[in-house]
């Protein structure tokens, strides 16, 4: 058995204490997380209803990991097609791929890196509704909307000091980049630290989603995003907010 499905088993084995199931369902989102590892805990946390006591509802760790499970089911069986029509292309002599597959992209220079930065951003889609997204579209489907998430309603346009990017008004994906042509990150103007999302603080105790934090969410939140621009300047990587400009200009 994999090690994916090592854990879920253990994240079904009622004997065990909540917190070694939770446990498990962390290594199950290190081999899979289509959002990105923080980004699908929290969708999890939300879809799969976890309280912040998980003791009040130790199910909700099985409908968190099943949803993962589909999900990744859904992903290997397209994988697998994945490899068997690169092999075949590249007996053709083709020997880079038309478009990278999208579990392939690098976070790094991906518009939808936002939600590595803020997991609270990502689709509202369930993971395996994403993951069916994702093939249609590697299948060459043209579907409306958002990429990521099929949001059609008008894009949010958020500053990048000297310009502006268009992003998706659900989950924050860049449609249209910043014309200056380099790559921002966009991040969150109130950063929440990854302990207090991992203990569930945005759940109430029986589950429901925490009326008082964060306070920003959905459009709101996107709307806030602050824009930053790594660059190499004299053989070093400079990280710098949009609105201050590049050292020394
Ligand atoms: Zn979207
Ligand atoms: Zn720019």
């Amino acid at each position: 058995m994999t090690s994916f499905l090592t854990h879920r088993a253990l994240v079904h084995d009622t004997t065990l204490p909540p917190y070694r199931r939770h446990g498990a369902l962390r290594t199950c989102l290190t081999r899979f997380a289509p959002y990105g590892f923080r980004a699908t805990y929290h969708h999890l946390t939300v879809s799969a209803r976890m309280p912040r006591l998980l003791e009040a509802d130790p199910d909700s760790l099985v409908r968190a990991v099943e949803e993962l499970h589909e999900a990744r089911q859904l992903w290997l069986a397209r994988a697998e097609e994945y490899a068997a029509q690169r092999r075949a292309a590249k007996r053709a002599g083709q020997r880079h791929p038309a478009q990278p597959a999208w579990w392939d992209r690098p976070w790094w220079a991906s518009p939808d890196s936002a939600w590595r930065n803020d997991p609270f951003l990502h689709p509202r889609l369930s993971l395996p509704d994403y993951v069916r997204r994702q093939n249609a579209l590697l299948d060459g489907a043209e579907l409306p909307g958002c990429p990521a998430c099929g949001e059609e309603g008008p894009a949010l346009s958020v500053s990048t000091g000297h310009d502006r990017a268009e992003l998706c008004r659900s989950c924050a994906r860049v449609l249209v980049p910043c014309p200056c042509e380099q790559w921002h990150s966009f991040e969150p103007e109130l950063r929440i630290g990854w302990s207090r999302t991992w203990r569930r603080e945005h759940m109430t105790g029986t589950g429901g989603p925490n009326p008082h934090w964060p306070t920003h969410l959905g459009t709101a939140r996107i709307g806030r995003l602050e824009s930053y621009t790594m660059r190499w300047d004299s053989g070093v990587l400079h990280y710098y907010r949009d609105e201050e400009g590049p050292p020394g200009t």
